[in-house]
């Protein structure tokens, strides 16, 4: 437990607000103790559930090397603050849509295996099973060397499956939805997830700088709310040319294939 005073300092008053989500603000910090760089989210729900601190704990004892490490926690009233390491290189969204910085072949594979890994290790590798149900390019952090983790898992457990699903629909983030969600929450499982991160392989694969595709802006055509048309234009070679027209001249097309292939295998 971090106390409000330390989070005011180390935030130097929430003077650097680094984003904003669904869940809340976020804040970068500074530890004075050990220098360390920290995020920090402010809920702004008050519909956190009883036994959140309970589940607060259970988050800050999960270590793996490809999820974003919860440093600490304080609430306040009704104010939660969640804090995290600092990742430096932001989020995969920014980087796939709004930087001017073109990914390669293999920083793409790193991305794409480093949040399947973190993804299984919150399914299988920890004493109980998190679906993390918000599985999208925003939640994907990247540090020094694109080293890849994974956030705001337990979140969802936090706030429970329905203001999960209210928070997404706010945030217009649809498109990563499992159909399951649309129907009816009951039959949502870990593949729900899976499903999430098959859609955020297409957008690795596509890299386009243009916005989201799953947002579909611009007039753009929501290719992945259909992704097994989506695949099939992949399979014919189609989707590429919807791609970022720099990437054509450093195509490798066997990490491609391997791109594809996990995607075909989650969808
Ligand atoms: P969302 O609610 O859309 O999932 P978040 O509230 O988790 O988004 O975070 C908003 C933004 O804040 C992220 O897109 C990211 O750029 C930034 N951010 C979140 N956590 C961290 C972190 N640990 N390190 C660096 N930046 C972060």
């Amino acid at each position: 437990i971090i106390s409000y005073k330390e989070i005011e300092e180390a935030t130097n008053n929430f003077s650097n607000q680094i984003g904003s989500g669904g869940f809340g603000v976020v804040y970068k910090g500074t530890f004075a103790f050990d220098n360390s760089e920290v995020a920090v989210k402010k809920i702004n729900t008050k519909g956190l559930e009883n036994g959140c601190v309970a589940e607060i704990t259970a988050m800050s004892l999960i270590n793996h090397v490809h999820l974003v490490k919860l440093r600490g926690f304080c609430k306040r009233g009704l104010e939660h603050f969640l804090v995290f390491e600092y990742m430096n290189r932001g989020s995969l969204d920014r980087l796939l849509f709004d930087s001017e910085t073109i990914l390669n072949w293999s920083e793409r594979v790193e991305i794409a295996l480093g949040t399947a890994r973190g993804l299984a290790y919150l399914h299988e590798g920890s004493a109980n099973k998190i679906l993390h149900l918000d599985v999208k390019p925003a939640n994907i952090l990247l540090g020094d060397n694109l080293q890849v983790k994974i956030g705001d898992f337990g979140l969802s457990k936090l706030l429970g499956p329905e203001q999960t699903k209210l928070f997404m629909t706010l945030r217009g983030t649809h498109g990563y939805l499992a159909p399951e969600w649309l129907i009816n929450n009951a039959g949502i499982t870990d593949k729900s997830d899976v499903y999430s991160y098959g859609m955020v392989l297409l957008e690795i694969i596509r890299g386009s700088r243009n916005s989201s595709i799953v947002k579909g802006e611009n007039g753009e055509p929501r290719w992945l709310y259909f992704p097994r048309l989506a695949l099939a234009m992949y399979k014919r070679g189609q989707f590429l040319e919807l791609a970022d027209p720099r990437l054509e001249d450093q195509v490798n097309y066997e990490q491609l294939e391997m791109l594809i292939k996990l995607a075909l295998c989650c969808l």
